[in-house]
């Protein structure tokens, strides 16, 4: 497979995406729509085809997310339901946590959230101070989390905690499963600028009881599997990015060609078409680095997958937010109306420059890891 030319099957996978996604359209009812593609076999197609996925990966699960936010119905809960919990809970977890949890993640029956960012620690996810302590052969998970989506529609979160080592006593990144019911598990809606259909949640842990097996993965084995999971987010995040940046060019261009104020549609003024051009140029580029970071996950290659998912999503963040202010310049007063929906999303491109690593973390990484130049923090 090459990354830089898509396969037939690639082909074949978007443009059955891109009719779906004709389909339902902006107006989209989002548990519709999930049901639809989970039926279809999208929400799944990066789990292993043993526990009811498609046996791809996150180049097949990025194409999907792209298409439905190209076509105006982005499902943002794929970031992470399918491509951050199901990537570790494949790659990690027991016999017994595959069998209970992948089957209905690939038939979108069940959903996980994911949760990492904490109020005191932000982009610093090595401060994060939520902490699980042994209870007999129990867990008990405490700590406070904040903007996490889809907490209150996700059947489960996969939280972020810290364990103690015994032997240094310092503390070490480790994954739990935490049931939307369960005791001492609070949640408080945040009231975002967003018009989305996800909602973000702070979340307060006290003392929550887990049996066991709610600890996915080795205890030791850390930093190794959160990052199974963030590069696919990052992958996923860049293919949100792009598929919002097309959904809003498409609409300008389409404007651009019948608004007429002169004698040419203003499309003709090159003012109005090359920042256009420039932003389709741009969402391309990003679409390539996407490709290459999910071959390189796909392909094993954890290291590099790293170094390209950021740089991914760096590119396509950017290349939306640029795309998004562009189209909405391009309708003058109607890219700030309700009727032509777009003003909205100059909020909602936003988030692809801040989440899940904000654009500065990712130049301070390729500053360090790639450059070599030395750290100011
Ligand atoms: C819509 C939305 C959905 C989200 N969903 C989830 C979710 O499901 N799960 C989850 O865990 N999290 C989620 N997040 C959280 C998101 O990942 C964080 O907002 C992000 O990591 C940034 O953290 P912060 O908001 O604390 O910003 P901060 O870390 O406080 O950063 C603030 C600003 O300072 C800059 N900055 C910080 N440190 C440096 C530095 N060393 N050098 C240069 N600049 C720096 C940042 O770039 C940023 O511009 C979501 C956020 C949003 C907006």
């Amino acid at each position: 497979m090459s990354p830089v030319i898509e396969s037939q099957e690639h082909k074949a996978l978007r443009s059955a995406v891109a009719a779906l996604g004709k389909r339902h359209g902006r107006d989209y009812d989002i548990n519709t729509l999930w049901s639809e593609a989970a039926k279809l076999g999208y929400l799944g197609v990066n789990l292993p085809e043993a526990y009811g996925g498609g046996g791809g990966g996150i180049a097949e699960l990025s194409i999907v997310l792209e298409e439905l936010g190209a076509a105006g119905c982005p499902l943002l809960m794929m970031v992470v339901s399918p491509a951050i919990c199901g990537t570790v809970i494949a790659r990690f977890g027991t016999e017994a946590q595959k069998q209970e949890w992948l089957p209905g993640l690939a038939d979108g029956t069940r959903t996980m959230a994911f949760g990492i960012t904490e109020p005191d620690a932000g982009s610093n996810s090595h401060r994060i101070t939520t902490t699980a302590r042994r209870d007999g052969a129990d867990w008990l998970l405490s700590g406070r989390k904040v903007f996490i989506s889809g907490v209150d529609i996700a059947d489960a979160t996969l939280i972020v905690g810290r364990t103690e080592d015994a032997r240094t006593g310092s503390l070490k990144p480790c994954l739990f499963i935490v049931p939307r019911d369960a005791e001492g598990f609070g949640r408080r809606r945040i009231d975002m600028e967003l018009h989305s259909a996800e909602k973000q949640f702070e979340l307060t842990l006290d003392d929550v009881r887990l049996p066991a097996d709610a600890l996915v993965g080795d205890e030791d084995a850390g930093l190794l599997q959160l990052f199974a999971g963030l590069n696919p987010e990052r992958v996923m995040t860049a293919a949100f990015a792009i598929g919002m940046g097309r959904y809003a060019l498409s609409r300008a261009v389409e404007y651009a060609r019948e608004r007429t104020v002169w004698k040419q549609p203003i499309g003709a003024h090159q003012a109005v078409a090359h920042p256009l051009a420039q932003a389709h140029i741009d969402l391309e580029l990003a679409r390539l680095m996407m490709q290459k970071a999910a071959y390189l996950y796909d392909s094993g290659d954890d290291v590099a997958a790293g170094e390209a998912a950021n740089m991914a999503k760096y590119a396509a963040g950017e290349a939306c937010v640029r795309a998004v202010d562009q189209s909405v310049h391009t309708l003058g007063g109607n890219g700030l109306t309700r009727e032509f929906g777009l003003a909205s999303l100059i909020t909602a491109s936003r988030v692809a420059r801040i989440a899940p690593v904000s654009r500065e973390m990712i130049l301070n990484y390729v500053s360090h890891q790639t450059l070599g130049l030395p750290k100011s923090y």
